[in-house]
């Protein structure tokens, strides 16, 4: 898996504030997911994830909820969210253990993020802008 060249912001949160989270390794990669569930969740075309080690992810505050579904694949997928605001902060995945799934948008510093990969390409909506220049995945690698 590609690394980041620049340096990433290390903190996010979310929307209330009420959960600060801080990412204590740099990214493996960051990608696009346009899985149903993703446009389900995030309310757009795909989600903007970043995929770390899972040791990485340190919960300074507040408490996330989960909401756990299988996902396409038939593989549980668990979405931590804020209790209180709702927003999407994480996602982890029974078939890849080892890493979680940030969401982007909730990073102080989104723009510092490369993109690498379109997933699930198969379900992109026809409206949704796609870099085509990016690694491109019917599913998932
Ligand atoms: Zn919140
Ligand atoms: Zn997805």
């Amino acid at each position: 898996m590609d690394t980041q060249e620049a340096p990433v912001s290390r903190s996010g949160q979310c929307l209330c504030g009420g959960v600060r989270y801080q990412l204590e390794a740099e990214p493996l990669s960051f990608m696009f997911c346009h899985c149903r569930d993703c446009q389900t969740v995030s309310g757009g075309g795909p989600a903007a994830i970043v995929m770390l080690p899972k040791p990485a992810f340190r919960l300074l505050q507040g408490t996330l909820k989960t909401y756990s579904k299988r996902s396409d694949r038939g593989n549980m997928a668990h979405r931590r969210f804020c209790a209180e605001c709702g927003s999407q902060i994480l996602s982890e995945l029974d078939a890849r253990p080892r890493f979680v799934f940030i969401k982007a948008g909730t990073l102080d510093d989104p723009a510092s993020l490369t993109p690498r990969a379109n997933l699930w390409i198969r379900s992109a909506q026809p409206w949704s802008a796609m870099d085509r220049t990016l690694k491109q995945f019917e599913t998932e690698p």
